[in-house]
């Protein structure tokens, strides 16, 4: 089960290595859901995934508050297969 910590308690270079992987994490299990029959609501998996898509925006948000970084969060773009983009590469 995938706790969340309370983003402020975290230092920047925590969140953004949570935030990467988080990414990674999204976007393989999407392709694994997406490729899984009967997935649907309710499936543990779906509720982690929906779960650790909140979380990730969660992060972010601390993460831009705490740096002031208007810089892509993977370094240079998001993967275009992530089901979610960091603030910068959404424009
Ligand atoms: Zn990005």
């Amino acid at each position: 089960m995938t706790t969340i910590q309370d983003p402020h308690q975290s230092s920047p270079s925590e969140l953004l290595e949570r935030l990467r992987k988080g990414q990674v994490w999204l976007t393989r299990t999407k392709s694994v859901l997406f490729h899984m029959e009967n997935a649907g609501v309710g499936d543990p998996l779906e509720e982690q995934f929906n779960l650790a898509f909140i979380t990730w925006a969660c992060y972010e948000t601390a993460y831009r508050a705490v740096t002031g970084s208007a810089a892509c969060i993977m370094g240079f773009e998001c993967d275009p297969e992530s089901p979610i983009l960091c603030e910068r590469c959404k424009k």
